[in-house]
């Protein structure tokens, strides 16, 4: 076991870490995981000497090399090493093993935005306002470091306990000098910007793109131009026609307007003034910028999560025993 220690003055080994068992229901005394994405599993752990509480993401080795995403968990891990924000998830300590890695996260208790948008269909705009704020802070702080985050979506987001939404899933990030552009096809379908459709080359104004598609997403339960197919979403998204559906305010489709202009230099966040029209946006007049900085603000999201065990807020999975092969072509030497 190599481990890896990057918060200073942290104690954390691998050997400390227990995982936290489901206390009833039908999988009583298995392990809890708290989600399964394209790439592992995130399980609840803690340790016996302080009961804090830590989301592990545990990846197998041989899947990463197998899709060639070695790169992609280098770079994730370095980027949420190196980031400080009290709206993207922080990462404690990594470690590996033979079949794994390990990403220990700071556990974000109130769930999913996505799992909490299902629930109640559509968000209210007050609710939609706040996340989306969060959201513009995590992208300050991010374009700042010159990091573009390009996988935006509701699934990506998640609740803290005082109901402050944070970024997860890193995977697609890229750092980037300002003024180039980048040819790579990545992204979610419903939120990719046209530009990377047309592969014209992309910068951090995809980052805006998939901001307007998320507020009409929060606010209409589902995102502007959707289809089970791929190529059908594309055509859509290239055609730019929004259909805004009659309850939403003017201000909601007036800044949904703005951030998904085709052209990407006339995109709101995009132009001179930069994030800072975003902010100033009459769509956000009750935020108080300053002061969700300084997270005293009353998160209207705190309505959405439930009180009960600390897995309450998220979906159950049964446990999977099985083991991944061994791996030992060395790519992870530097994780
Ligand atoms: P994807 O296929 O989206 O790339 P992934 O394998 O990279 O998935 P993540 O998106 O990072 O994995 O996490 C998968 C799920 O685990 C999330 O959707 C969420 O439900 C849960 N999760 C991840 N990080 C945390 C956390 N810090 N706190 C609580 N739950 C988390
Ligand atoms: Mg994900």
């Amino acid at each position: 076991m190599f481990s890896v220690f990057l918060s200073p003055g942290s104690t954390l080994t691998f050997e400390d870490l227990v995982p936290v068992l489901y206390q009833e229901g039908r999988y009583q005394g298995d392990p809890v995981t708290l989600g399964i994405g394209g790439f592992g599993r995130v399980e609840l752990m803690t340790t016996l000497s302080h009961g804090k509480y830590y989301a592990v993401k545990r990846v197998s080795k041989k899947h990463i090399v197998s899709k060639r995403q070695e790169e992609h968990i280098l770079f994730e891990k370095e980027i949420l090493k190196a980031i400080q924000s009290d709206f993207i998830i922080r990462l404690h300590a990594a470690f590996k093993d033979t079949r794994y890695i390990y990403m220990v996260m700071e556990f974000c208790s109130g769930g999913e935005i996505w799992t909490k948008l299902k629930e109640v269909g559509r968000f209210e705009e007050s609710i939609a306002v706040f996340c989306t704020a969060c959201v513009v802070e995590a992208y300050s702080y991010l374009h700042k470091k010159n990091i573009m985050y390009r996988d935006l979506k509701p699934e990506n987001l998640m609740l803290d306990v005082k109901g402050y939404v944070k970024l997860i899933d890193f995977g697609f990030a890229k750092e980037m000098v300002r003024g180039d552009k980048t040819y790579s096809f990545v992204g979610t379908p419903e939120y990719i910007a046209p530009e990377i459709i047309k592969n014209q080359g992309h910068d951090f104004a995809v980052d805006f793109w998939s901001l307007g598609i998320l507020i009409f997403e929060l606010l209409a339960g589902s995102p502007p131009f959707s289809s089970s197919e791929p190529q059908r979403i594309y055509a859509k998204i290239l055609d730019g026609v929004l259909k805004f559906p009659p309850y939403m305010s003017e201000a909601a489709k007036s800044i949904i307007s703005k951030l998904c202009r085709p052209r990407p230099g006339q995109r709101l966040g995009n132009t001179k003034n930069g994030i800072k029209d975003v902010r100033h946006h009459r769509w956000f007049s009750n935020i108080n910028w300053h002061k969700l900085r300084m997270r005293q603000i009353d998160a209207p999201t705190i309505r959405l999560i439930r009180k009960g065990p600390c897995y309450i807020n998220f979906d159950r999975f049964p446990y999977d025993q099985t083991k991944a092969d061994e791996e030992f072509s060395g790519w992870d030497r530097d994780f």
